[in-house]
């Protein structure tokens, strides 16, 4: 545990040195390539209160410190409002340089951060896992929940065998359980998980029909059961992307983005591209951290994120791109 936390301050600190070197330099993506338009979308996860510490800095931010980074974004460039704008980009010639705030998890203290959004008229997009916001009661998010816990628990117990084989026989089987032995199933798998999606709570079906209704918030699907798509059987993958869709509509949001839970490198692969593309979503996020250019891969849209932190060049030289380059460096 010691050991998990120290080498967590010394990512964030490399991060953070490296970020104001750059910017200091002004070396970052924003300011080297001046002739170029670029969109750098800025990811978030967790709100906290004020009062509160992160037990992970890197995906919870407390509220008065997002304040102060987006003020300073605010005062920077523009904001990308939604998919429109963003199709506009890849169409236009003009040379831009804009953000993009996404919020990945559908977390329930968004409401607390909707009175500063709305303040500083920010618009946002957030990718709803939509099996953790549909009630405990409704048998899709309980097969959504458990799906989710007893998918890891099979990598677990299956390292070497033939995963998707497996993991398509349970799928089945859950969809095939009655709402009472589900429910069993359930409690006893997440009963010592420090998962925050146990420990977390999440904002509801009803919640998200309220939230759609101020036009600075876009609304998407980020899957059903949040976990890594490249790794699951192609109907539960289809499965993930149609039901999703549907609640999409349901609570008036923009059916054609999407964003890969996890969208690390690993998590999604040209198989769930393609059948995102026949599904006609448009355009699809990762977390890996490149900016977006006139030649991005639609369904590959790069994004970073800040850690709990409000300093000036930090804020401004992540912004401007300078994860870009650490992970370049890195290779990844
Ligand atoms: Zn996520």
């Amino acid at each position: 545990m010691i050991l998990h936390i120290a080498i967590r301050k010394l990512k964030f600190y490399l991060r953070f040195m490296f970020t104001i070197f750059l910017y200091y330099f002004k070396l970052t993506p924003f300011q080297l390539k001046k002739n170029q338009s670029l969109i750098s979308v800025i990811n978030y996860h967790y709100f906290l209160g004020n009062d509160v510490d992160p037990s992970d800095p890197s995906l919870e931010i407390n509220i008065n410190v997002l304040r102060k980074q987006l003020l300073i974004l605010f005062n920077t460039n523009k904001f990308i409002k939604n998919s429109k704008e963003l199709s506009d980009f890849f169409n236009k010639k003009a040379i831009d340089k804009k953000f993009l705030i996404t919020i990945d998890d559908a977390d329930y203290n968004i409401k607390k951060i909707l009175p500063l959004i709305k303040e500083l008229k920010i618009p946002i997009i957030i990718f709803i896992p939509f099996g953790f916001c549909l009630d405990k009661d409704n048998i899709l998010g309980l097969q959504c929940r458990y799906l989710h816990h007893l998918y890891f628990k099979l990598n677990k117990d299956n390292k070497k065998i033939n995963n998707k084989k497996i993991l398509l026989e349970n799928f089945n089987q859950v969809m095939r359980l009655d709402r009472k032995s589900l429910q069993n199933k359930y409690l006893k798998l997440i009963k010592d998980s420090k998962s925050f999606f146990v420990k977390k709570k999440f904002l509801s079906i009803k919640d998200l029909k309220n939230i759609s209704d101020n036009n600075l918030i876009t609304l998407a699907s980020h899957s059903m059961t949040h976990l890594p798509l490249k790794n699951l059987p192609n109907k539960w993958l289809k499965w993930e992307i149609t039901e999703s869709i549907k609640l999409v509509k349901k609570i008036k949001g923009d059916y054609t983005i999407f964003a890969y839970p996890y969208g690390h490198v690993n998590s999604y692969n040209s198989n769930v591209k393609k059948i995102l593309f026949n599904h006609n979503i448009k355009f699809a996020f990762s977390t890996r951290s490149f900016l977006l250019n006139q030649n991005t891969d639609h369904l590959e849209l790069g994004r970073t994120y800040f850690f709990n932190n409000s300093n000036r060049n930090y804020i401004l030289g992540t912004a401007f791109g300078s994860m870009q380059l650490f992970d370049n460096i890195l290779k990844r």
